[in-house]
């Protein structure tokens, strides 16, 4: 496999690599110093000098379905529970040639804003869609993005107190099949898997107790990562003490999930108490910036929770509620909101850091995340050719401020996915016209 030297960057978000890297069999096989020359043999030659270059990004929540029900009418306007009440009887629509243009779509929208890899949560499975995770993998393959597809479940209907309707919703024998079925035939373990498997009951609020505590035994056997929604909003700590007489992190800690091996979707509403818990046991929480202001959620402890030791990463969450798969554009919500809280102390090299090493982090992976020495080869480049660019000094810091939501490359595992602002084999028009058409059925 070819050398290839990426040279001479604008700028670029790394230690020493002023000069640019090199790339060899999809690894970063050397960092250069600004004003040296690569040690190793070079055999191609890629001038990165129009661009920013970035650690390619990494969403760790998703549910890549609700790209079909963006700004739904039935839902606008309303807070979590009454949003989620709205959009379960329009859902249980969902279709597999449906759930597979959601899927493309947001794969082709999340890398075209510089991420290489994504988790997505998918815990839908009306009638037909047995297959869901499979045709995942299969659209993760086809574009080449790393995925981490989560089998999630609800299997706490309205009939047993839970939220979902009864329709949408599995038995707990046919969630851990699936489950045990999807982690041997998809989960790669070690440095550089593409695709890796992590279970997701949805939340507290529509799975039952034995199911959480399956999953998680179930991930131990397995060395699988877990994944669920918690600490999203105060209606949920009061749904929680209602129905199971303690608040959501007791309730995870109870069903053994207080584990290195959980990272949370939102995780806001936590007591200092409670935060420093989690730092203990090594969780990592997800930060989903957008999501929480749309449906006013809350400010995540973003700082707090580093201070504690959780790993915090950064997610797009469904677009149904933040209403678009772009990353890098979350990155600057995430600076925006966390001045509110934080005041100038946060950077936007923090919101950076969670949206590469942090949500890399999460999903348990120090393969990925960052520009160095014997990290794979994702990448993500940015020009500031834009006009909202013209007269930024500081490039990095302003991609962040100015809002850069597209990004020109993008190269995972050594490989191009996106060349000039779009993604290598994929007819955006057509897809467009397609998914479009899709989510007509869905008003
Ligand atoms: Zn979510």
């Amino acid at each position: 496999m070819a050398s290839v030297f990426i040279k001479s960057p604008l700028a670029i978000l790394a230690e020493n690599a002023g000069g640019g890297i090199v790339v060899r069999e999809g690894r970063i096989l050397e960092c250069v110093a600004a004003g040296k020359r690569p040690a190793a043999a070079i055999d191609e030659i890629f001038d990165a000098s129009r661009h920013v270059m970035l650690p390619g990004l990494v969403n760790t929540h998703h549910h890549f379905y609700q790209t079909l029900t963006r700004a739904h009418p039935a839902a606008i306007n309303k807070d979590l529970f009454h949003w989620l009440r709205a959009l379960y009887p329009v859902w249980q629509r969902l279709t597999p040639e449906a759930h597979r243009l959601a899927t493309r779509l947001a794969l082709v929208e999340l890398m075209m804003s510089g991420v290489t890899t994504t988790s997505d949560h998918h815990y839908l499975f009306p009638a037909g869609l047995g297959d869901a995770m499979d045709v995942q993998v299969e659209e993760a393959r086809a574009l080449g993005i790393r995925l981490t597809v989560t089998r999630g479940s609800m299997n706490l209907s309205e009939k047993d107190g839970g939220l979902p309707p009864d329709s949408v919703v599995q038995d707990e024998d046919t969630i851990l099949a699936d489950c045990e079925r999807v982690l041997g035939r998809y989960h790669q373990r070690g440095e550089g898997a593409m695709v890796q498997v992590a279970l997701a009951p949805c939340s507290p609020f529509s799975v039952t107790r034995s199911l959480m505590c399956a999953c998680g035994e179930m991930a131990e056997k397995h060395d699988c990562r877990l994944h669920t929604h918690l600490g999203e909003t105060e209606d949920e700590n009061a749904y929680c003490m209602a129905n199971f007489g303690m608040r959501p992190l007791d309730y995870l800690e109870e069903t053994g999930w207080l584990s290195h091996r959980t990272w949370l979707a939102h995780g806001i509403h936590f007591s200092d108490e409670e935060i420093a818990r989690m730092g203990r046991h090594g969780l990592g929480v997800c930060h989903c910036p957008a999501s929480n202001m749309v449906l006013a959620s809350g400010q995540c402890r973003t700082r707090d929770l580093e201070a504690a030791g959780v790993a915090v990463g950064l997610g797009v969450d469904g677009s149904a509620s933040s209403d678009s798969s772009n990353l890098i554009e979350n990155v600057r919500h995430a600076l925006m909101i966390n001045r509110l809280t934080y005041e100038a102390s946060i950077s936007h090299l923090d919101a950076l850091r969670w949206a590469t090493k942090g949500s890399a982090r999460c999903l348990g992976r120090d393969d990925i995340g960052e520009i160095a020495l014997g990290k794979q080869a994702d990448l993500a480049f940015y020009t500031l050719d834009e006009l909202r660019f013209s007269g930024v000094g500081d490039p990095i810091a302003g991609l962040v401020l100015s809002g850069a939501h597209r990004a020109d490359r993008v190269m995972i595992g050594g490989r191009w996915t996106v060349i000039d602002g779009m993604p290598v084999g994929i007819d955006v028009a057509a897809l467009r016209a397609a998914h479009g058409a899709a989510a007509k059925t869905f008003l």
